[in-house]
């Protein structure tokens, strides 16, 4: 191990937190080597040709917004950013059942103007109603800059009700963006998650409100980028390189990983970007009992199912359409949104409920059944189509739950094993486990390796 190069870097984890951190050391000189389990890089943000259709299939559709800044800088450096696309005034069309639609549409006024008057035109909300959730969303500001304790001690629904919000407000307007944002119900969720979500997204300038999604297939949108930038710096990347474990040195810290297929590698730095349960599981023994590592197993977390459908027409021209009152929560027109797709069959939808913790071991007849019953009660009109072909996706563990406990409990980049760091969308960002936060954690483990790295040398 003593020929070890300090600017040997090993990351385990090749979806967005760890491509992030790669690249990141990479720019920087590094050399990387990212250890990934499964067959192909994206961890739980991937997508794949689907063999019957020829369409390109999101493991579930991912939105970002205009507020996700480290993001949207880690695919312009990789040279993604042309593969997005960009609506740079927020315009959310809501159906509450058959031609029962209104829409949240920002106004071309500063922040947070444009929003305000969002709201204020939304027909969901009675005009008194819609009065309330301005004030709401600015009295939840406000406690956002005093009260953050009491934020972290409550949850969404307790909130709404401190701030006097209606049961038709909260149907219409804000459990829907609650449970889109932090992706559990309302009654688990953590207020303090929202009042950010609330502040970074929508109360702020308006281009942070802007809603972002991938004309490219999730996997084309970063990995190939991000693994062409790691090679070209001298770094490598292995894909079916599952880590059992870490060994641990004299000194406190790592001294290689332990793959399953034999290999041992070393490195001056270790970065984990994997889910909480995988880690604990590649720990030495004696770490695992600090305090630090033992209470991630105390981590909740939340499923989202996307079911994928195919008509043999097109149901509708919007893009995405968010659905009030019904178990699927959205509903997104991949033919609208996907630059390039099969030509098999002129409809592609794909439903997502998050939070379907109730609903995650249901069969997936029973699932698609439910999605579709859903559509014919908002738009009846789908009742004519034909399915062709259905796809369930279930993530049992696509994010860490939302909720009071898990939040608090969430670690900081650095560990008590010297020269290992922590990147994930769980690890404690102040955000609720998206893509940005992956990103973001990414960052703050690769300067924190960069940081150590200096300070070694200045030794
Ligand atoms: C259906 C769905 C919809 C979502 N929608 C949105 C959205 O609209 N907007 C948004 O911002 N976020 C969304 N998210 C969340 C987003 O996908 C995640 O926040 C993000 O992808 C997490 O990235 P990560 O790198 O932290 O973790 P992961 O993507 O889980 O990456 C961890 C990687 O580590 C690998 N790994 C695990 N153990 C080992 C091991 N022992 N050895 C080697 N490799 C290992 C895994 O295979 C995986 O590739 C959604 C998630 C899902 C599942």
């Amino acid at each position: 191990m003593s020929m070890i190069d300090p600017k040997d870097v090993v990351v385990i984890g090749g979806g967005f937190a760890g491509l992030s951190a790669a690249v990141a050391l990479a720019e920087k000189g590094f050399r990387v080597a990212v250890l990934e389990g499964k067959p192909s890089l994206g961890g739980r943000a991937y997508s794949f040709q689907d063999p019957d259709t020829g369409d390109f299939v999101d493991n579930g559709q991912h939105v970002l917004m205009g507020c996700y800044t480290a993001t949207l800088d880690f695919l312009r450096r990789i040279g993604s950013a042309d593969n997005l696309v960009f609506h740079q005034d927020l315009e959310i069309e809501m159906l509450a059942g058959p031609g029962n639609s209104a829409t949240l549409r920002t106004a071309p006024l500063p922040g947070p103007l444009h929003m305000s008057a969002a709201l204020m035109r939304y027909r969901h909300l009675s005009v008194a109603e819609r009065i309330q959730v301005v004030r709401g969303g600015l009295r939840l500001l406000a406690m956002r800059r005093r009260d953050r304790r009491a934020l972290e001690k409550m949850t969404v629904t307790a909130l709404m009700e401190s701030l006097g919000q209606s049961a038709n407000a909260c149907r219409a307007f804000w459990f829907p963006l609650s449970i889109a944002t932090l992706n559990d119900e309302p009654r688990l969720s953590s207020a303090a998650l929202l009042a950010e979500v609330l502040k970074r997204a929508f109360f702020s300038r308006r281009r942070d409100s802007a809603f972002v999604y991938s004309r490219v297939g999730l996997s084309d949108l970063y990995c190939t980028g991000a693994r062409a930038i790691i090679e070209n710096a001298g770094g490598v990347v292995s894909t079916r390189a599952i880590v059992d474990s870490l060994d641990r040195g004299e000194d406190g810290s790592v001294a290689c990983a332990r793959l399953r297929d034999g290999r041992r590698l070393g490195a001056a730095n270790f970065i984990s970007a994997v889910p909480p349960q995988s880690l604990t599981r590649m720990l030495p023994a004696e770490d695992g009992a600090d305090p630090y590592f033992s209470r991630l197993a105390e981590l909740g977390d939340s499923p989202i199912i996307c079911v994928h459908v195919w008509f043999d027409r097109e149901i509708t021209r919007s893009a995405f359409v968010g659905f009030i009152g019904a178990t699927t929560q959205w509903m997104f027109n991949k033919r609208r949104i996907f630059e390039r797709h099969g030509e098999r069959h002129p409809g592609y939808l794909s439903f997502v409920i998050s939070g379907a913790r109730r609903l995650v071991d249901s069969s997936n007849d029973a699932l698609l059944d439910l999605v579709l019953a859903d559509l014919c009660a908002m738009i009846p009109a789908a009742r004519d189509a034909k399915v062709v072909k259905a796809l369930v996706l279930k993530e049992k563990r696509a994010t860490m739950a939302p909720d009071l406990r898990s939040h608090q409990l969430r670690p900081g980049t650095v560990s008590p094993l010297k020269n290992l760091f922590l990147a994930g969308d769980w690890v404690q960002t102040g955000l609720p486990a998206t893509i940005e936060s992956a990103v973001i954690s990414g960052m703050a483990a690769a300067s924190a390796v960069a940081a150590r790295s200096t300070s070694l040398q200045a030794q």
